[in-house]
């Protein structure tokens, strides 16, 4: 369709801009100007009050920024994932896919992903199960059988944990990459679950979720400053045409991306902008098709390896708040999206 042929043209990249609305609680925080300018435009707009040498005179910051797509606080969670299916509709005809959300701590990538409470609030990691049980019926009409295993991961001060094991012991949790063979890389002693109907995977996410939790307070804060990754993998067969393919997807939900300011937390800052930065850094190679790709600098893009380039699709969700508090934050996301988009 149209829309693969465009994507065709300009990569296998897609970046979407979404905004949050302010909570019932954060009804009376100042907001930003914000206007949408068509589908794909957006322009934010700052009032500042400069104080010049006397007088104190008002200056204005404009900035106009362009996505795939963008996601107005009204948007809903099956808005965002009727744009977002044909990259799931992707992994299962064989592509390799990657769907980042990026953004600072409270700017809504965890709802993006995983949603909130009930159906209608479930994010894109949830809707991707019940898109991809919905198809296989009418593979297996096909002759294709499908088989799906999901997995769970967390990156935290370039450590990565398997958050389908229980977490009492956080030595054990550590695990490796290991390159076999040249370009093959597989993560060891990682759990991989056969997932066979929707409800085994929210179990299977709610299990994860509360091993993140539990980490998460035996390490204040750890759960914005870690990247969360749901590896779903796609072994897909048919014995009467003799053809079976393996496809990833990797469902993403970032660290923030503020810039950290206390001393105590420079550690885990200086590890999360090099991780953002090291991703940005391979998705631009990708894009102006370098000969080299970085993608051992980090231990997210080394992970990500087998599904960034080549055979793959990326799609990144940029997600930003509106509050006057946060424009700094906001400026330096809609810049990070720019630049890879
Ligand atoms: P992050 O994961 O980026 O730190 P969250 O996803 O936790 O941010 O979002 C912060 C708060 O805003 C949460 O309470 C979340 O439920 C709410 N929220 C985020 N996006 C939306 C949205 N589009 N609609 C309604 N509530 C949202
Ligand atoms: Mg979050």
């Amino acid at each position: 369709d149209l829309r693969n042929t465009i994507q065709d043209l300009k990569g296998n990249i897609r970046v979407y801009c979404r905004v949050r609305p302010p909570l019932d609680s954060e009804m009376s925080k100042p907001l930003f100007n914000l206007n949408v300018v068509d589908a794909c435009t957006i322009e934010v707009e700052k009032v500042e009050l400069n104080s010049m040498s006397q007088s104190t005179r008002k200056g204005k910051s404009q900035h106009t920024f362009s996505f795939d797509g963008i996601f107005t606080p009204h948007s809903s969670q099956e808005t965002v994932f009727n744009e977002v299916s044909n990259m799931i509709q992707s992994a299962l005809d064989g592509y390799n896919v990657c769907i980042f959300a990026y953004g600072q701590t409270g700017s809504g990538k965890t709802y993006t992903m995983e949603g909130g409470c009930g159906s209608e609030q479930y994010g894109i990691i949830p809707r991707a199960f019940n898109f991809m049980f919905t198809c296989m019926e009418d593979l297996k009409r096909m002759g294709w059988q499908l088989s799906i295993t999901a997995s769970f991961l967390e990156i935290y001060n370039e450590v990565i944990y398997d958050l389908l094991n229980s977490c009492k012991d956080q030595s054990n949790h550590d695990i490796k990459m290991v390159n076999s063979k040249g370009t093959d890389l597989y993560v060891s002693n990682l759990k991989e679950e056969e997932v066979k109907s929707s409800h085994d995977f929210i179990k299977l996410m709610i299990f994860a979720q509360r091993n993140r939790q539990t980490a998460a307070t035996l390490n204040n804060e750890r759960s914005s400053r870690s990247h969360s990754v749901t590896q779903i993998k796609i072994s897909a067969i048919n014995e009467k045409l003799k053809e079976k393919y393996t496809s990833h997807l990797n469902l993403v939900d970032l660290a923030g991306s503020e810039s950290g300011k206390t001393t105590q937390r420079m550690d885990e800052t200086k590890h999360i902008n090099r991780s953002l930065s090291e991703l940005s850094k391979v998705i631009l190679s990708l894009q102006t098709n370098q000969s080299h790709i970085p993608y051992r600098n980090s231990k997210l893009t080394h992970l990500l390896m087998p599904s960034l380039g080549g055979n793959s699709k990326t799609l990144m969700l940029v997600n930003v708040n509106q509050f006057d508090e946060c424009f700094g934050e906001t400026l330096n996301s809609l810049r990070f999206a720019t630049k890879v988009n």
